[in-house]
């Protein structure tokens, strides 16, 4: 049985001053993301984690929630003992199975600088006995099992295997978004990448529906449980998009999508106001479809004077489809969906839309009403579960 997990974060550990806020973060999510397992507890050493277990944890489960937490590049579960060559030695051979003929390498690497061998003796001394005793080959180029002696504050964790982690920074360490959701494959992706660069993230949605039990809807809340594994919980905005409906029948069609874009800010730069959240963000993408110009983008943005990001500007579709796969939320972002913006769609989009044009069109519309009767009808809900 395993006494230990070994967590190794990645970039926290450039982050000079702040470092042990960007810890506390992590070690914070790491049990908000382990809530209902069995394990003893959780502390530091040296720059690395160790997440103790207990004799009833679920190794495999454990595995699952450690692979959705941001900020660890990758961990390791492990036997511990102490850091003498002796003892070393006794728990290598009593926890790791070896094969006749099969090709090692021992990898040590210490953090106490310390001790009385060096690394690179250990490794040898290891190597040469696991040889005597088991009949194993050593490789160092090509082995077929690492055995890993990792030695810290005069303990030694011993592993064969690194599972890799999400990487990225805590979840929390760089403030909260308001991000624009809409039923599709990228806006969900694009709430992940914000995520991973250490974001809270809470969403806003608009919807096309009447009825009120319609506006709780399955689809939209399951990918928003889905993105919880990775930020624990959020709260989503819905809000109606009929006051805007009602406005932009007075309007040309082609213009329709980019208006609604300039309203779908504009209601969200309130609600951001209003909650103190810094930054709005969208899953939009440069030249996508054609209305996603750099022209177009350019007067959606006038519209507010909040900051609007766009994690997936430079993707590829295939890499955004490829992400959605990974992160969980594919399956769901292509369920049928009555979705507004639909409702704008025209053959022939404005795809060099000038602000000046855009400008006089919403002039001959009440849309200050409009985005304000928006902002009060908001029905806001939060989501704690993860699916
Ligand atoms: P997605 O897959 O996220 O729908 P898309 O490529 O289909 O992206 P559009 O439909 O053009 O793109 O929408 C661009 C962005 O506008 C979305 O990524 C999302 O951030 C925002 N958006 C679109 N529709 C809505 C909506 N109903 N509610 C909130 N935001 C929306
Ligand atoms: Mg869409």
């Amino acid at each position: 049985m395993f006494d230990c997990v070994l967590i190794h974060y990645g970039e926290i550990a450039l982050k000079g001053l702040n470092r042990p806020f960007y810890e506390r973060k992590l070690v914070e999510n790491i049990k908000r993301a382990l809530e209902g397992e069995e394990y003893a507890g959780v502390k530091h050493i040296h720059g690395r984690l160790i997440l103790e277990l207990s004799e009833k944890s679920d190794t495999s489960r454990i595995e699952e929630r450690l692979k959705r937490v941001f900020g660890i590049a990758w961990f390791a579960f492990c036997y511990r003992t102490k850091a003498d060559k002796e003892s070393i030695m006794r728990c290598v051979e009593k926890n790791i199975p070896f094969n006749p003929g099969e090709k090692v390498r021992v990898s040590t690497n210490r953090a106490d600088k310390t001790l009385p061998f060096t690394s690179i003796e250990l490794n040898r001394e290891l190597g040469a006995h696991l040889v005597n005793r088991f009949n194993v080959e050593v490789s160092l180029k090509a082995p077929e099992k690492e055995v890993f002696v990792e030695i810290a504050d005069g303990e030694a964790y011993i592993h064969t295997q690194k599972v890799k982690g999400l990487c990225g920074l805590p979840v929390g360490v760089s403030g909260r978004v308001l991000h624009l959701l809409s039923g599709g494959i990228d806006s969900p992706v694009a709430a992940w990448l914000l995520m991973k660069r250490g974001c809270e993230v809470d969403y806003l949605h608009f919807h096309a529906f009447q009825r009120f039990d319609e506006r709780w809807n399955a689809k939209i809340l399951d990918i928003v449980k889905v993105l919880n594994r990775y930020s624990f919980s959020a709260r989503i905005f819905f809000v109606s998009f009929h006051p805007f409906e009602i406005e932009a029948v007075k309007v040309p069609l082609r213009y329709r999508l980019i208006l609604f874009r300039r309203y779908m800010v504009r209601v969200g730069e309130k609600i951001a106001n209003k909650y103190g959240i810094a930054a709005l963000s969208s899953g939009e993408n440069l030249a996508q479809v054609s209305s996603q110009t750099l022209e177009n983008l350019s007067v959606i943005e006038r519209a507010v004077s909040t900051p609007i990001l766009r994690p997936l500007l430079t993707y590829d579709k295939n890499e955004t489809v490829n992400l959605a796969k990974q992160i969980g939320t594919f399956e769901l972002s292509i369920r049928p969906y009555k979705d507004c913006c639909s409702l704008f769609i025209a053959k022939h989009p404005v795809t060099k839309a000038r602000l000046e044009d855009v400008e006089r069109i919403e002039s001959g519309m009440n849309l200050n009403e409009a985005v304000e009767a928006s902002v009060e009808k908001a029905e806001v809900v939060e989501v704690k579960e993860a699916l």
